[in-house]
């Protein structure tokens, strides 16, 4: 039994924050991680002599976000690329209409127009919502209230439920109509040609990290927890519990006593979304020079709607798919095979049958991966924002919980866990602390 300061648990972008900002306090700390790698959901392969980032690879806003120092800081290249929230406009994109003809200016004017109109009318919408109202309610009165033709309307209420497939990796039937009201973008979005997970590489130097080291168990007295994992118990004064929300649900951690109502409900209301990647490699281009994104609109958007050209990361000809909610499930049931040739089915309907087939592919299974059980966490109908700050702790003053599914303002974000990673440390020390803590002593590991 070793005696530290605080245990972490996990060592994603919340455990490694909170850990350097009390190792920097002077603190004995220890992380656990279950992985033979750091960065949880970030996670940058680099097998193919480029970075394919497998989880996060956006910075959602640079205006006011903590991680724009951070990256700065640590000297991270950054390439601009302000479609990563789903956005109907603001950069060149490449629109398809329902029978895959290419929107020319006009009509894309109307299009973002229509999607600018309807999203003001939602938030008026929203905000007579209650808790137990879903987004698709919100969006049909929504719709409704436009009065628009079948078609058009048709057309938003496609862009709308993607959007809680994509923002929230679930189904807008499921997802609160409150959910993403803390989505907004500050300035421009960027994303990392050397791979994000540079940024948790770097926190992790000079911590001791412990991978490969599974928890299993966590016993709170007043004023000690022991933490159990399959080979050893570790002991200290407060436990910091990182693992993402969907191995909270599983049960994969024993609490004694049993977490109370507080922290368990939260836990039982919030929801775990599912989005995967599929990224595509190509022998060569066939889609236009300098647009950002692809899209395909209307019921012809199913199951594939929107491909991001990510070149600008990886120096070869690459489209980059999701697949959220129940779609993002099925396709972990199928094999690469399917579901590359799925994609590209829905490519040649677009671009025809000189497509050709990829030379590489990418695909996560985020929600059978046991160290996630999902992708990030949302505000399921009957759950609300309040739910997430809740789940944060602390329990009996000794058992504290952070992660993207702790941080109310900012939840499925790399910027949301650092700052709960934050919150946790300043709780342990009783005081503020500056976030400039952790680049002392780091440099870009890779
Ligand atoms: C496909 C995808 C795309 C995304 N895109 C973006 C994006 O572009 N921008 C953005 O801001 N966010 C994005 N996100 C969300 C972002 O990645 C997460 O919000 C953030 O990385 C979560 O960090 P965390 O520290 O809370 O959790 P994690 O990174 O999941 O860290 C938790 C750690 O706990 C470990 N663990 C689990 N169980 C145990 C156990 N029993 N014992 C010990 N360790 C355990 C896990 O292995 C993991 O390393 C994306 C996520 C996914 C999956």
């Amino acid at each position: 039994m070793k005696m530290m300061d605080t245990i972490v648990v996990g060592a994603g972008i919340a455990g490694l924050t909170a850990a350097r900002l009390l190792h920097a306090a002077g603190q004995r700390v220890v992380v656990l991680e279950a992985r033979d790698r750091v960065g949880g959901r970030m996670w940058t392969d680099r097998t193919a002599g480029f970075s394919v980032d497998r989880g996060a690879s956006w910075i959602h806003g640079l205006t006011g976000n903590p991680l724009t120092e951070l990256v700065t800081a640590l000297g991270m290249e950054t390439r601009e690329f302000t479609v990563g929230s789903f956005q109907a406009g603001g950069r060149p994109i490449a629109d398809y209409d329902e029978s895959r003809r290419l929107l020319d200016d006009d009509a894309t004017q109307q299009w973002t127009g229509d999607v600018d109109t309807a999203d003001a009318l939602l938030l008026l919408t929203i905000a007579e919502s209650g808790h137990d109202e879903s987004y698709a309610t919100a969006a049909e009165r929504t719709l409704a209230a436009t009065g628009w033709e079948p078609e058009r309307a048709e057309r938003i209420r496609m862009f709308y439920r993607h959007r809680t497939e994509e923002q929230c990796g679930a189904e807008a039937e499921q997802v609160a109509a409150h959910a993403l009201d803390e989505d907004t973008i500050e300035g421009d979005e960027v994303i990392f040609p050397g791979g994000y997970d540079v940024l948790p590489h770097a926190l992790a130097e000079g911590l001791d990290v412990r991978l490969g080291t599974t928890v299993t168990a966590i016993t709170r007295s007043p004023a000690r927890v022991r933490v159990d994992t399959e080979d050893e118990s570790f002991d200290a004064a407060q436990v910091i519990v990182t693992v993402p929300l969907g191995v909270l649900k599983a049960g994969a951690i024993e609490f004694t006593p049993a977490l109370p109502d507080t922290v368990a409900g939260p836990i039982a209301r919030l929801g775990m979304g599912v989005f995967n990647k599929v990224f595509l490699q190509f022998p060569e281009r066939f889609w236009q020079n300098d647009v950002y994104a692809i899209r395909q609109h209307g019921r012809a958007g199913v199951p594939w709607h929107s491909w991001y050209d990510v070149s600008v990361v990886s120096g070869e000809p690459m489209l980059l798919t999701f697949a959220g909610g129940a779609w993002g499930r099925e396709i972990e049931q199928k094999t690469d095979e399917e579901v590359v040739s799925s994609v590209l089915d829905s490519l040649r309907k677009i671009y025809g049958d000189s497509v050709p087939d990829p030379v590489a592919h990418w695909i996560t299974r985020w929600g059978i991966d046991p160290l996630a059980h999902g992708s990030y966490s949302y505000v399921a109908v009957g759950s609300s924002h309040d739910d997430h700050d809740a789940m944060a702790g602390p329990v009996d003053g000794v058992l504290h919980f952070a992660g993207e599914a702790t941080c109310g303002h900012e939840p499925a974000t790399v910027h949301g866990a650092l700052h709960s990673g934050q919150r946790a440390a300043e709780r342990i020390l009783g005081s503020p602390i500056s976030l400039a803590e952790l680049t002392q002593g780091v440099h870009p590991s890779r």
